[in-house]
């Protein structure tokens, strides 16, 4: 079986794929932290800790759903927040991420967010934060 660079706990409930964002890829590509600079996390599903999605909604916390397009008032006010600023900082959208989870199933969504964020380098991963290659130190022009 080919190995694959996301698996499915990194995928958070609000369509947030952990493993691009660069306080995961630094964490587990062992860059070391540093104060203000460099944070480590191990993704938001593993570290298991309530992020203000999550703190807003009752159904995530019950555990009623377990991706925010199981819920019938997607984008709730929260969501739209977050999705409208990564929208405009990183070209990234937490909502069509969770509409291609839904559609196309996780397997599928996690291809597609490999080939979309692949390092043209090395193959490894471009964080969605900062354009990087947390392996091979490979910046995108921006
Ligand atoms: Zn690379």
């Amino acid at each position: 079986m080919q190995k694959r660079k996301f698996s499915p706990e990194l995928i958070a409930p609000c369509g947030m794929n952990c493993g691009i964002c660069k306080a995961y890829l630094a964490y587990s590509r062992g860059i070391p932290k540093e104060r203000g600079k460099v944070i480590h996390c191990p993704g938001c599903l593993p570290r298991s800790k309530n992020c203000f999605i999550k703190r807003g909604c009752k159904k995530l916390r019950k555990n009623e759903i377990k991706f925010c397009f199981e819920c019938e008032d997607m984008p709730c006010e929260n969501l739209d927040r977050l999705d409208r600023r990564y929208r405009k900082r990183y070209g990234m959208s937490m909502v069509e991420n969770l509409k291609e989870l839904q559609g196309k199933g996780m397997e599928k969504f996690l291809k597609n967010q490999e080939e979309r964020y692949e390092c043209p380098e090395c193959g490894d991963v471009i964080s969605v934060h900062d354009g990087k290659c947390y392996a091979c130190g490979h910046v995108e022009p921006s």
